[in-house]
């Protein structure tokens, strides 16, 4: 893959939500990270749809995308969960209903295990979700173990309920308002 300009660095979040209006948060969220000067959106995959883990109603609704940043990657973190913050996520049951839900899944090729990081996302290669939205946005990608992310699909098989929807989540055009009843 290509080098990022200088000064900036690749790394790969996912993001995903499953209550309310699960398109319009994730355009939210792409639109508050790229609003941040020191992050660019530089891909967004499509939107998968992703039956739940944990004990939740709705499908999740996924997407991975790409990022040039100058942030550090506990900086990038912030900058994630203040997103969470202002799409009004509230912390209740793990992997339970959540307005946006952002992870940092990459940053280049580093490895980082501090008490609030660990880069790449400890959950990353274990899951469909996660790891079939990153591959459109990292095609030809490694992780710093050396390991292609498509042979890290390939491990995953076979990959039931995980199904990409379309390109609802972009930075052009967004629908006009939250949906009603919702409070972002
Ligand atoms: P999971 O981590 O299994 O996807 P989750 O996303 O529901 O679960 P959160 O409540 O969003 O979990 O995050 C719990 C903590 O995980 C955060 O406070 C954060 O410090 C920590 N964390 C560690 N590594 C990462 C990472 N790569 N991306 C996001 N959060 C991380
Ligand atoms: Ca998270
Ligand atoms: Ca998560």
């Amino acid at each position: 893959m290509r080098q990022p300009p200088a000064g900036r660095e690749v790394a790969f979040l996912g993001l995903g939500g499953n209550m309310s209006d699960r398109i319009y948060y994730l355009n939210r969220a792409v639109r508050f990270l790229d609003a941040d000067p020191e992050v660019e959106i530089d891909d967004i995959s499509s939107v998968y749809q992703t039956e739940p883990v944990g004990p939740s109603e709705d499908p999740f609704y996924n997407v991975a995308v790409r990022v040039l940043t100058r942030l550090s990657p506990l900086r990038l973190l912030r900058a994630c969960q203040q997103v969470e913050d202002l799409l009004g996520r509230v912390r209740t049951v793990r992997w339970g209903p959540r307005t946006i839900d952002v992870d940092v899944l990459l940053y280049g090729d580093r490895v980082i295990t501090t008490s609030t990081l660990t880069v790449p996302h400890p959950e990353l290669t274990g899951r469909a979700f996660a790891m079939v939205p990153l591959l459109e946005v990292a095609t030809g990608w490694q992780l710093p173990d050396g390991r292609s992310l498509a042979s890290v699909i390939a491990d995953l098989a076979p990959i039931e309920g995980v199904q990409a929807i379309g390109r609802q989540v972009s930075l052009e055009d967004l629908p006009d308002g939250p949906p009603e009843g919702s409070q972002a």
